[in-house]
């Protein structure tokens, strides 16, 4: 496996980065393996937040050979996993709030099966996806989203605008935090927008992953834990000024910051400001917060510690469900490797394979009811509701479920 340690930050190039949380090293979070590939053996990889002094950006330092990783990731498509009516808000509020010239073309980085754009073209937006996953450009043509299958690059940049046009909308979700080179990235972008053009992106906020507490969300893949001043004075650099930031609770946190050339056509929403004051009120951008953070985070483990020896005492069984890459920073920093007989997961993709390092195999949830577990740690605790709704059965029969977090609990009825 190959990675390196980046010795400055991501966005200010400050060499004044400081480690201020340690989560327990794991291999790469979603490298689920064949029975075949079991005795290779899977480096372990720091797993750090890193704070820098200068700008007060939060990020991993550890970076992560992308190709080599992330093309043999086994992918879900966005549509399967739910998010069908988050995407369709998006695209009626960018509209409503943005006003965008109709009929104007929406570019999305990293396209997916094509679900965004499908509610832009709904509303009468012409639209071209862009996404390299072996596979998912087919699937978005065959719905009707021309899809180009390739890296977003500057070619792809420079190709867009001169077969097609400028695009009115910019999106990409969920990837400025994986995109460990962001000034290029940035500087892609920027090659297809003129003064009207509205950039959005979506992407994890970290000051709602502290207050949900959904540490499990670190892991190698996101580089990037981002707050709004960091990103204010780094996107003035390279001459893009944020225009509205919007948090919601995708993801167990996320926001979604719109952006235009300085010197655009739109106004500035208060809000950016009011999110920077908050910020700074709590001390986002300094060592306090990961006290907090490290504190509350170290005693949810001891919580669980002391649950898990009490029932081993007693000689029960235990496995897990959901087998995704939260499940490797959750198995790895509250050492469950030991204590999981086996994981579930109800992506027929996953079945069959064995967890990252740990070697835990993967099982459909039928097994459940062949083996009789007498508990079930939850490590897909944000599908909490629908996993128990599903598996009634299971805590009819006596089981229990453990849910991790954002705070430890026994379920054993049903709600
Ligand atoms: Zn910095």
């Amino acid at each position: 496996m190959k990675f390196y340690q980046k010795n400055f930050c991501r966005l200010c190039k400050s060499r004044k980065i400081e480690c201020q949380l340690s989560l327990t090293p794991t291999p790469p979070a979603d490298s689920y393996v064949k029975k075949n590939d079991l005795n290779k053996t899977q480096d372990l990889i720091p797993l750090n937040l890193y704070l820098c002094n200068d700008c007060g950006h939060t990020q991993l330092s550890h970076v992560i050979d992308a190709e080599e990783v992330y093309l043999n990731y086994i992918y879900e498509t966005e549509s399967t996993l739910g998010l069908g009516s988050h995407f369709q808000n998006c695209a009626h509020d960018i509209v409503q709030s943005f006003k965008p010239q109709k009929g104007g073309l929406v570019v999305d980085i990293g396209s997916n099966d094509g679900i965004l754009l499908s509610f832009f073209k709904d509303l009468g937006m012409n639209t071209l996806g862009v996404d390299p996953m072996p596979g998912i450009a087919e699937k978005a043509n065959k719905r009707g989203i021309e899809t180009i299958p390739d890296f977003f690059n500057s070619d792809i940049a420079y190709k867009i605008v001169k077969d097609y046009e400028t695009p009115a909308i910019i999106s990409c979700n969920n990837l400025v935090a994986d995109t460990d080179e962001l000034d290029s990235f940035i500087d892609n972008i920027k090659i297809m927008m003129d003064h009207d053009t509205l950039f959005f992106f979506e992407t994890f906020y970290f000051y709602l992953q502290v207050k949900n507490n959904v540490w499990d969300f670190t892991y190698h893949e996101h580089y990037s834990y981002f707050t709004v001043k960091p990103l204010k004075a780094y996107f003035k650099k390279l001459g893009l000024e944020i225009i509205d930031v919007k948090p919601n609770e995708t993801k167990g946190g996320s926001m979604r910051m719109a952006l235009q050339l300085v010197g655009g056509k739109r106004k500035i929403s208060s809000n950016v400001q009011d999110f920077i004051d908050k910020e700074e009120a709590e001390g986002f951008q300094t060592p306090k917060i990961f006290k907090t953070y490290s504190k509350k985070i170290s005693k949810g483990k001891n919580e669980y510690s002391k649950l898990i020896n009490n029932i081993k005492r007693e000689g029960k069984k235990i496995i897990g469900y959901g087998a995704s890459a939260t499940s490797t920073t959750l198995i790895y920093h509250y050492d469950m490797g030991n204590h999981l007989d086996y994981l579930v997961d109800d992506f027929e993709a996953k079945q069959n394979l064995f967890s990252p390092g740990k070697g835990l195999p993967v099982y459909p949830p039928n097994k459940i009811y062949e083996d009789h577990p007498d508990y079930i740690v939850l490590l897909a605790w944000r599908y909490y509701k629908k996993i128990l709704d599903k598996h009634q059965d299971f805590i009819k029969n006596g089981g229990k479920f453990i849910i991790p977090l954002p705070n430890l609990k026994i379920v054993d009825y049903i709600e």
